[in-house]
């Protein structure tokens, strides 16, 4: 249930121990339990004029098709942060962070367990293009979008669109 067989701390082998409600990977010689927990991302829904600013994802998981500009938080970010410097790095784009739309957890191939909040964000300033791990990054009507790598996504766009019918 770990990727890690052994210590960080000693170098000793990991082994599945019962603790604290469940099992979890501890270590026989000094007692370290490794807590396994959910990686955080951030993902930005720009709406413009009936459109979602969308980008081409060049990495997997899923490559190829279209997504949210996104990414993991770094350490020392605070997430409206990590929405600016992501849309920025994958679209050239400078935005303004709005509300926070909502938070999911989903499990891949990749990365494993990841939790992503996804914001609303207002278009500040830039010429789109596209950059970092995106291979285009382009403007869609919401009616209308193109293959996307998560579902979540699609259901972000569709929840910010509410927000803006609701905020005239
Ligand atoms: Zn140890």
């Amino acid at each position: 249930m770990t990727t890690n067989h052994f210590c960080t701390l000693c170098g000793e082998k990991l082994s599945d121990v019962f603790v604290e409600g469940r099992v979890r990977p501890a270590c026989s010689g000094c007692g370290h339990i490794v807590y396994l927990n959910p990686l955080p991302a951030v993902a930005a829904v720009l709406l413009q004029s009936g459109r979602v600013l969308l980008i081409r994802r060049g990495v997997e998981p899923g490559a190829g098709l279209w997504a949210l500009p996104s990414g993991f938080m770094e350490q020392d970010e605070s997430p409206e942060q990590a929405v600016v410097r992501e849309v920025l790095e994958e679209t050239n784009v400078q935005c303004v962070p709005g509300r926070l739309l909502g938070a999911t957890t989903h499990h891949d191939h990749v990365f494993g367990h990841v939790l992503v909040l996804a914001f609303a964000a207002r278009f500040a300033d830039g010429d789109l293009r596209a950059g970092d791990d995106a291979r285009e990054a382009l403007w869609f009507d919401t009616q209308n979008l193109p293959d996307m790598a998560f579902r979540s996504h699609a259901e972000f766009v569709r929840q910010a669109e509410q927000l803006m019918e609701c905020n005239t």
